[in-house]
């Protein structure tokens, strides 16, 4: 029985953690995207003109050359820079 535990713990670990939230701040037109957010951005959270997106629409929207946050730097944790 313990070892039972022990697998669906470890089981458990290799499960990924849920994937962020990814905003998108646009501009007054909802076509102008002016920057793209984590979902935990204090900036992002202050604006009102944002949406959330999956994480490939906002690399959609990173290699569209909208630029990334700079308090999160999400263009650096969606990994596409290399
Ligand atoms: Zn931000």
């Amino acid at each position: 029985m313990e070892e039972r535990r022990e697998a669906e713990r470890r089981r458990g670990e290799e499960m990924r953690p849920p994937p962020p939230e990814w905003l998108l701040q646009h501009g007054l037109h909802r076509t102008n995207v002016d920057a793209v957010h984590t979902g935990e951005c204090w900036a992002a959270a202050k604006s009102r003109r944002r949406r959330p997106v999956t994480r490939q629409q906002a690399i959609e929207a990173l290699r569209q050359q909208v630029p990334a946050c700079v308090h999160r730097r999400p263009d650096t944790t969606l990994g596409i820079l290399d």
